[in-house]
């Protein structure tokens, strides 16, 4: 049985204790006491030095809780080893955690809505509350109310009470025997075995910032404290790169965003309608150079070593639109073939393509207007283009 010090302290982050045992060969502790929180309840494990040795993870067994070295070293059970945990790490999760209870009070507190899960992201955190839709004005007013509270700087305290006797709780526990309950004064009872900070003060700015609806749920992420310090410069500095790049002030970039998207919109259908026109004159150019042939057919042959069969279509379209003419086009990688013909060529371009590629071990098909095709390799393409004769 392992005494849990951070259940009566979470501010102890040096401790002395004695080895009850090891184990997979000297990776894994076990002691008397311990600072070291285990992952549990959402919360993350701590992590530190154990003996001089770097604690990766500590897990909860149970009645014991268990040690896990980065590396196997060299502790006796019987031995008396210093523990420190990585405090740092440990009371941005007290912020996280105990500013998770004021949320969830304060959501039941405004809207009746209950929290159903909890996680504790190395980010930030979430909370899922039951079937509640979210309506956007109603974010600000949580997020005032959590730091007003703050500002309040509530005692948190902590009590162990029989269950059976425990009133009050803001989510009923299924446990039995004794419970440990945090409270935040005048506000919130919960059963909980995490931990958290002594007072609301502590918990500094609450921040709310994504929601989402998850199966029924409304899912709240936030973000306490240093963390919430963190973010907002991290949002300030990319508001503030992005405003430098329109050289306006932070406020008018969403305004400016929004105008340069509508601009580029225009810009690209006006940069379509000009490639349209240009293939049209480029499809005029190709049609004016080549010479009709005995039943008055002109034959244009478009080769590339590169390319999609939709850059073709589009020349395709433009050149079938004319009177009598047919178009070869081929890309060398991959190998492809295209066919069109106008109404009045007298050629099924589907057909004769679908004859010209499957000769040569390729497959493809078209419409009498319009065919493609791809075959497997240059030479085929070199056979099927002397098939189609252009
Ligand atoms: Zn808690």
């Amino acid at each position: 049985m392992t005494t849990r010090l951070y259940y009566t302290d979470a501010y102890q982050d040096r401790f002395t204790s004695t080895v009850t045992a090891v184990a997979d060969g000297g990776r894994r502790i076990y002691l008397r006491a311990t600072s070291f929180y285990p992952a549990s309840g959402g919360q993350p494990s701590d992590t530190g030095v154990l003996g001089g040795a770097a604690v990766a993870d500590v897990v909860d067994e149970g009645e014991r809780v268990a040690h896990v070295l980065a590396a196997p070293a060299e502790l006796e059970p019987g031995s008396e080893v210093e523990g420190r945990i990585d405090w740092e790490r440990r009371y941005d999760h007290m912020q996280q955690h105990t500013g998770q209870h004021l949320l969830s009070a304060v959501f039941e507190e405004l809207y009746g809505a209950h929290t159903v899960s909890v996680h504790f992201g190395a980010e930030s955190s979430t909370l899922d509350l039951a079937g509640w839709a979210a309506e956007p004005a109603a974010l600000p007013v949580a997020e005032r109310r959590a730091n007003s509270l703050v500002w309040e700087n509530r005692p948190v305290r902590v009590s162990f009470e029989e269950a059976a006797e425990a009133a009050g709780l803001r989510k009923a526990s299924a446990r039995a025997g004794e419970l440990r309950i945090v409270s935040i004064e005048g506000l919130d009872r919960s059963a909980c075995g995490g931990t958290h900070v002594r007072a609301t003060g502590e918990i500094g700015a609450v921040l709310l910032r994504r929601v989402e609806r998850v199966r029924g749920d409304t899912r709240v992420e936030f973000v306490c404290g240093g963390r919430a310090v963190a973010r907002a410069r991290g949002d300030y500095d990319a508001l503030a790169r992005t405003a430098q790049l329109f050289s306006a002030p932070l406020e008018d970039v969403p305004a400016l965003v929004a105008a340069q998207r509508e601009q580029a919109r225009e810009a690209q259908l006006e940069c379509k309608r000009l490639e349209g026109e240009l293939v049209a004159y480029r499809a005029r150019e190709l049609y004016d150079r080549s010479a009709p042939d005995a039943a008055g057919v002109r034959c244009i042959l478009d080769r590339r070593p590169t390319g999609t069969v939709d850059e073709l279509r589009v020349l395709a379209q433009a050149l079938t639109a004319l009177p009598r003419v047919r178009l070869v086009a081929a890309v060398e990688a991959p190998p492809t073939l295209l066919l069109a013909a106008s109404d009045d060529a007298g050629v099924d371009a589907g057909a004769e393509l679908r004859r010209a590629v499957t000769a040569v071990g390729g497959r493809g098909g078209g419409s009498p207007r319009l065919a493609q095709g791809s075959v497997p390799d240059v030479a085929a393409l070199e056979q099927a283009l002397r098939a189609l004769g252009c």
